[in-house]
């Protein structure tokens, strides 16, 4: 079992971290978070600096809480427990949050999709207990798969079918995102770069007046190895990809975190990472997984189709592709071996 936190290392260039705001020059800020089974890091400048990071601390412990499906007490582990059963009252900001993630389903024809925490667990990717499950376990579980098994009921009530559960791993810290850019621009902060461990967004550009500079994960390579360099101010970037978390039997197969709704074992994608760039974290973060259970293909084809965003994909035959909008913003690493190309559109 592998788990690599900080996917899209933010490189932040040297020198820029000494001042900003002209003639009010400000130090860089920055804070260290453990959330969501992650360390994440927050750098602000400009504005309300101390007061926007612990307003943005306090923020990612309470979405920790409020999302996670291992609290016992969180509003999901209630709704999780109750399936089957009389709906109940999440909250107008879980039940918003599930309804996005319907739509997510909807979007993506079923690869995003909430329900499959009961096949998670049953390979241990939840509680860290990992095992292959026989395929008559994963036969019992999917009938309880699919979007179609969550209700959005009256007011701010949810329920689920009996053996339904959801998890909301695959957009919360993107959705954590989007409060933290609220966060900064209600402090004024205007540079900065809010890591969330594959999830990152860039305030303003950095001090030089440039934009920030983003490193993509070789996902083929150790940790901190890029296959490239991104440009991006005022922007959310997710991705995922097998890589991340994987577990590897003792017969040496690996199998990896992101999951196939349709068979409920780990997708057997031609990427190896999928990072999704445009100006919406929830989005990102539900796209970056979904896109990467699509397969290349299928992802350029839903990229033509909705548009919205940029992506990079870095496929297992060595390639490195990128939506034309990224041509003068990616910076190939020299000497990685793989080949770029720009989709075409
Ligand atoms: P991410 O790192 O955002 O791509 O999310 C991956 C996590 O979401 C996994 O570790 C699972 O907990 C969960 N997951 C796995 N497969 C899917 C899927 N097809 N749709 C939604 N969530 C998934
Ligand atoms: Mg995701």
């Amino acid at each position: 079992m592998k788990r690599l936190g900080a996917l899209l290392a933010s490189l932040l260039l040297a020198g820029s971290l000494t001042a900003c705001g002209g003639t009010a020059a400000q130090e860089m800020q920055s804070i260290q978070v453990f959330a969501m089974d992650t360390v994440m890091g927050l750098r602000a400048c400009g504005g309300e600096t101390e007061a926007a990071l612990a307003a943005a601390e306090d923020e990612i412990y309470r979405l920790d809480e409020a999302l996670s499906r291992t609290r016992e007490d969180s509003a999901v582990s209630r709704l999780n427990s109750a399936a089957g059963g009389t709906p109940v009252d999440v909250g107008e900001e879980l039940r918003d949050l599930i309804a996005r993630a319907l739509d997510f389903s909807a979007a993506t024809d079923g690869a995003f999709d909430i329900t499959l925490a009961p096949v998670s667990s049953a390979w241990g990717f939840t509680e860290d207990t990992y095992r292959v499950p026989e395929d008559a376990e994963l036969a019992l579980l999917l009938p309880c798969v699919g979007a179609e098994h969550v209700h959005l009921e009256e007011g701010t009530a949810v329920s689920l079918d009996q053996g339904t559960r959801i998890d909301l791993g695959a957009i919360a810290k993107g959705y954590a995102s989007d409060w933290m850019a609220a966060i900064y621009q209600e402090h004024g902060i205007t540079h900065g770069i809010v890591d969330l461990g594959g999830n990152t967004w860039v305030c303003g550009g950095n001090l030089e007046g440039e934009p920030w500079q983003i490193g993509i994960q070789d996902p083929a390579r150790s940790a901190g190895a890029l296959a490239g360099i991104l440009e991006a101010s005022d922007a959310f970037a997710v991705t995922s990809g097998g890589y991340q978390r994987y577990y590897t039997a003792p017969d040496g197969t690996v199998y990896q975190h992101i999951l196939d709704p349709k068979t409920g074992y780990p997708v057997e994608s031609d990427l190896l990472s999928v990072s999704i760039l445009c100006d919406n974290g929830t989005m990102a973060d539900a796209y970056s997984t979904a896109l990467y259970v699509m397969g290349s293909a299928g992802a350029q084809a839903f990229w033509r189709t909705h548009g919205g965003f940029e992506m990079i994909l870095i496929t297992t035959a060595g390639q490195v592709l990128y939506t034309p909008g990224l041509s003068e913003k990616i910076t190939p690493t020299e000497g990685s071996g793989y080949e770029y190309a720009s989709i075409l559109p």
